[in-house]
């Protein structure tokens, strides 16, 4: 594979597959731009060098072919303003005679955006022929769509069959998404804590199962704590909880204990007599819920507790929240972690933000330019952490 930032593009006609996924509101403007501004410095870097950019993506989850909901014409005037509007043009179908014509007929320097990838079915079916077809708009082939590596689909994965492994490789993007997560699991500087939450225990196993390996502390907050406090003989009310996953929360304690890493659970938590913002609360044991009454944030000791371990922690990685931290009585141990990692990566730690809501809530809480890498891939992140291998990243490798 090629080494992108020791690689001169000069001349090149180079096809990257974005994620360009981003959220539209009602007039289709774009509410966060933070996957298109992940992506420039890969694209600067083709055109600095002389060479010229096809890019292709994916826009939400388009049911029956073309919608103009989804279009990526929509995103022209963004891309306009950092590459200028004589240097972006659009073609309103990834694949069509036009299409290739004008990917053929692009000058260096020139950027043309092809429309939603998922206008066709082909694409997330992995279609080898389709993926033939995409490949045909550049000689060099980059992926710098972390975000969508773990999907086998046919601009992600299939397509890097069709070019030969010196010309195709990862822009700054992914290769930035996997070196940080690789430093985390693997050159990390001790001790090193996860703080793994959100609200299914269900969805998080597999993680914490690997995590128990490499972590010196695990603190686990939201939704899942309940199922290990249940486990353990708790009484946690109406809190979310998975029987199913009881067994297996106890082995996990029990191989913790074994490899001496650290579990913590809440002590306490607040608690609510029903789902909503402007809920009754009340702060209780974790193990000490009251009937009818369900826990929905970390309570003011394990707030105590879990920023004292963070802020020992020379490297940290954070995937999901503590609480309902969309609703504000509800909020604080989210919150309360998120400066409490920022102020850590301000004393020398490394922090990684891995994935999906904790990335909001360290949005929201304006503390962004305070940890060291926000990874842009919720689930892709997620099963990379897991020890799972991306066929985005193995198509390339291999
Ligand atoms: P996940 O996508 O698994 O990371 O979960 C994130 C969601 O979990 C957020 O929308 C939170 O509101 C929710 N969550 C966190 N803690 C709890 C809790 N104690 N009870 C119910 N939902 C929770």
């Amino acid at each position: 594979m090629l080494q992108f930032d020791q690689y001169s593009f000069a001349r090149k006609k180079v096809l990257i597959r974005v994620d360009f996924n981003v959220p539209l509101d009602e007039h289709k403007h774009i509410t966060d731009d933070t996957r298109i501004r992940g992506a420039e410095p890969t694209i600067q870097k083709i055109l600095d060098d002389g060479g010229s950019v096809v890019l292709m993506s994916h826009l939400g989850r388009p049911k029956e072919g073309p919608t103009e909901k989804y279009s990526l014409k929509h995103l022209l005037p963004r891309l306009a303003e950092t590459f200028g509007s004589d240097k972006v043009s659009f073609v309103d179908d990834c694949i069509s005679d036009e299409a290739f014509t004008l990917s053929a007929s692009l000058q260096p320097g020139h950027v043309l955006l092809l429309e939603n990838l998922r206008f066709y079915k082909e694409e997330e079916k992995g279609d080898r022929a389709f993926a033939e077809k995409l490949s045909h708009h550049g000689e060099v082939y980059i992926n710098d769509a972390f975000g969508t590596a773990h999907r086998a689909h046919a601009s992600t994965a299939v397509i890097a069959d069709f070019f030969t492994s010196e010309n195709k490789g990862f822009g700054y993007l992914m290769n930035a998404e996997i070196e940080n997560a690789e430093f985390v699991l693997h050159k990390s500087k001790k001790p090193v804590t996860a703080i793994v939450g959100g609200a299914k225990v269900s969805d998080k196993i597999q993680l914490l199962e690997r995590l128990v390996d490499i972590m010196d502390n695990i603190l686990i907050g939201g939704g899942m704590a309940y199922t290990f406090i249940a486990a353990q003989g708790g009484k946690i009310g109406n809190s979310l909880f998975e029987p199913d996953f009881t067994e297996l929360a106890l082995k996990i304690l029990a191989k913790a204990e074994q490899k001496n890493t650290k579990i913590y659970l809440p002590a306490d938590s607040v608690s609510a007599d029903r789902f909503a913002a402007d809920a009754e609360n009340q702060t209780t044991k974790s193990d000490m819920i009251p009937d009818g009454w369900m826990g929905l944030d970390i309570g003011p000791e394990a707030v105590e507790t879990y920023k004292n371990v963070v802020l020992d922690s020379k490297t940290i990685l954070w995937n999901g929240p503590m609480g309902v931290f969309e609703f504000k009585n509800f909020s604080n141990g989210t919150f309360s972690i998120a400066e409490a990692v920022a102020n850590a990566t301000d004393k020398g730690a490394f922090s990684l933000i891995g994935g999906g809501d904790s990335v909001s809530a360290i949005q929201q809480s304006g503390l962004s330019e305070r940890v060291s890498y926000i990874s842009t891939g919720g689930g892709a992140m997620l099963e990379f952490l897991e020890g799972k291998e991306l066929p985005g990243i193995s198509a390339i490798r291999s």
